[in-house]
């Protein structure tokens, strides 16, 4: 979070708006919260398990949604579990049909 959510005045890192004086800390924890999971499914889906990895981004979009939590779940819930080539083979499909 660069700015405050609030009044949009740069926060630097504090832990509370210098301008209008909002409280960040519990806004701060949720957003490092969201990246701390999305780390840890990117982590699972790079070791493969990507059925650890669904669990973990359901979590993180509970708890902060953001661009790259709707990226790698869509990512996720596209490609078919437990197999890598799944999305090789849907481009495959796709010429076929074609
Ligand atoms: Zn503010």
């Amino acid at each position: 979070m660069m700015h405050c959510p609030i009044c949009r005045a740069l926060i630097n890192g504090a832990e509370t708006c210098r301008r209008c004086r909002t409280e960040l800390k519990q806004v701060q924890d949720v957003e490092r919260q969201g990246r701390e999971l999305v780390g840890a499914a990117m982590h699972l889906l790079a070791l493969g398990n990507t059925a650890a990895a669904m669990r973990v981004l359901r979590r993180a979009r509970v708890v902060h949604t953001t661009p790259e939590v709707r990226l790698l779940s869509t990512m996720v819930t596209t490609a078919t579990p437990s197999s890598g080539a799944a999305l090789n083979s849907r481009v495959g499909s796709s010429e076929i049909d074609r």
